[in-house]
């Protein structure tokens, strides 16, 4: 803190030289000001986002199983599996595109979360069919194969 205030002061730094003299007890990505974990480069925060760009699928999958263990679910879906569900359904690339409007749906509400028994559903449906359990939502228009993954 003290020392990024000196640097700031002083008359004709360019910002890229203050940055590359951030304290190096900090975070390596520019402009955060957070302390880098033990042993790490860069701060928790960071290491989290720079995960979840690096591992979009991964990050999904752990937030499904966190999500299915906070609620009590069963999960029983392996990362494999959930790969080759993304593959299929395009889940990563819709939820990605607005993060609230895709959510993972049970076909059969009592059963785990499992390969066979998960489906991409858009929210809106998703709550149609809380309020109406046995209401059948039709499956997800089927996507172009042709399309690389
Ligand atoms: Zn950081």
């Amino acid at each position: 803190m003290y020392v990024e205030a000196e640097y700031g002061k002083m008359a004709g730094v360019a910002a890229k030289r203050v940055c590359s003299r951030k304290s190096p007890e900090l975070c390596a990505t520019p402009f955060c000001r957070n302390k880098h974990a033990a042993q790490k480069r860069f701060c928790n925060t960071c290491r989290k986002r720079r995960y979840r760009e690096n591992n979009p699928i991964k990050y999904l999958y752990d937030n499904l199983r966190t999500h299915a263990r906070e609620r009590g679910k069963g999960f029983e879906i392996t990362f494999e599996e959930f790969q080759k569900f993304c593959a299929e359904t395009k889940y990563h690339e819709l939820k990605g595109r607005d993060p609230d409007s895709m959510t993972i749906d049970r076909r059969d509400p009592s059963g785990p979360y499992s390969y066979d028994n998960i489906r991409p559903l858009d929210h809106y449906s998703n709550s149609i069919r809380q309020d109406n359990p046995d209401l059948s939502v039709p499956s997800p228009e089927p996507f172009d194969k042709n399309e690389p993954f």
